[in-house]
């Protein structure tokens, strides 16, 4: 593992509110010293000049695929995309098949990472067995094996027996549930938001009041039991609301949006059809100003994906039989900072917080910190380059993005986890 010496770059580090042109030296796959003037004999000289150097982004809502679904996706493949996307490490949800819902699933998950990730590559657990939210599953065995969280995301979870017990049995880790919140019955069958739109297109709708109801029953079980739940991408104006109330009374509850959340509408259903097919669904403006609001003062901890790649024959179906979902990797940190930043001017190192800090102090992961110590997962990225999303371009086998041909600002030009560069740019070339 070789010693290398970033130079040049602006070092942003929201662990400790650093934002200051400085070096970064590496060694033994540890940031081994931040500062001015370091030794550089013996390392290989990044120069970075004109480039931001952050902790690489932790992506805690992808989807893999693997086991089960390699033709959408394999742990080699979507680990590829994060290195793209400046992603260093990612939580893998259970929903593969088999479901993830036994130690010796997470062990082969842990197995196969060994053998394929491209970057750190972590798995829920699932909280009920199979999934199929009749029996909940062996907590404490899936976490003694590793699992880095518990969700039965994919699948709305609608015993409130089994998350209350789930609630309680996580307590001794500190590690949330992730909920994918979404009250199944009144989503069933539903292809979009529910409202004037739905009507007009003729589709069967998901309401936002279907979101809202798992999540304040979760916010409630969690605060009955003194849980900790952790609400999987919000899209509702009234998701926001409540969010913000459960957390002001002192409710143990974290979020987390997506970049799709704060940029599109449901219209990008009637434009692109299933491209724009997600759950939960793209909403109104009022919904996307409320997310942007909710980011802007906490009440959203933190931006994820919910990367989730599909086919391109299953996402040519028509929309109510195409899948839901789409890919995220590796346009993540370019949306957020073309709209955060660059639209909206927020500071580079509110953006990063919520892309790298804030995920890892949810899942008590050593990431998302540039301190000397701390393992050598960095992102350099150019904040003012333009590109233009080419789908046929990605490292991930999904092509399923809405954001086809679209031009975006900041671009990530080499990731390194534990001082191993695993993507560069120009060597992509
Ligand atoms: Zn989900």
């Amino acid at each position: 593992m070789g010693k290398k010496l970033i130079r040049g770059a602006r070092v942003i580090d929201p662990a400790c509110g650093r934002d200051e042109p400085c070096e970064l030296l590496l060694e033994g796959g540890l940031i081994a010293a931040v500062g001015h003037d370091l030794p550089a004999e013996g390392a290989q000289i990044i120069n970075a000049a004109g480039l931001v150097a952050a902790p690489g982004l932790v992506d805690m809502h992808t989807h893999m695929r693997e086991p089960g679904f390699e033709d959408k996706e394999t742990i080699a493949t979507g680990t590829a995309a994060a290195a793209r996307g400046g992603v260093t490490s990612i939580l893998a949800m259970a929903n593969t098949c088999p479901v993830i819902d036994r130690p010796e699933r997470v062990a082969d998950f842990y197995n196969r990472a060994m053998r394929s990730a491209k970057v750190r590559a972590y798995t829920v657990g699932a909280v009920s067995l199979g999934m199929q939210g009749k029996e909940i599953t062996d907590v404490e065995d899936l976490l003694s094996a590793g699992a880095a969280a518990l969700s039965d995301d994919g699948v709305p979870l609608m015993s409130a027996e089994i998350m209350r017990e789930a609630l309680i049995r996580m307590k001794p880790s500190g590690l949330p549930i992730l909920s994918h919140s979404e009250d199944g019955d009144l989503v069933r069958a539903g292809v979009m938001n529910e409202g004037a739109l739905s009507r007009k297109l003729g589709y069967k709708g998901r309401p936002a009041v279907a979101e809202e109801l798992l999540l304040v029953r979760d916010g409630m079980l969690a605060a009955d039991v003194g849980g900790y739940v952790h609400v999987c991408h919000v899209s509702t104006k009234g998701s926001v609301d409540y969010i913000r109330r459960m957390k002001a009374a002192g409710i143990h509850v974290t979020a987390e949006t997506c970049p799709q959340y704060f940029t599109l509408t449901e219209e990008e259903i009637e434009k692109q059809g299933a491209m724009a097919k997600v759950n939960p669904p793209l909403r109104t403006r009022a919904d996307v100003e409320a997310i942007l609001e909710g980011l802007e003062d906490g009440t959203l901890d933190c931006i994820i994906t919910d990367h989730a790649p599909h086919t391109v024959e299953e996402k040519a179906r028509e929309l109510p039989k195409a899948p839901s979902g789409m890919v995220g990797l590796e346009t993540s940190l370019a949306l957020s900072l073309t709209v955060l930043h660059h639209q909206l001017g927020w500071p580079l190192m509110k953006v990063l917080r919520a892309m790298s800090t804030a995920p890892a102090g949810i899942l008590q992961l050593d990431a998302g910190s540039l301190r000397v110590g701390a393992p050598a997962d960095i992102v350099l990225f150019d904040p003012e380059e333009t590109w233009t999303v080419r789908p046929e371009a990605f490292a991930s086998k999904g092509r399923n993005t809405p954001f086809a041909g679209w031009e975006l600002k900041g671009r990530v030009r080499c990731t390194v986890v534990g001082g191993e560069t695993v993507y560069d740019a120009e060597a992509a070339r």
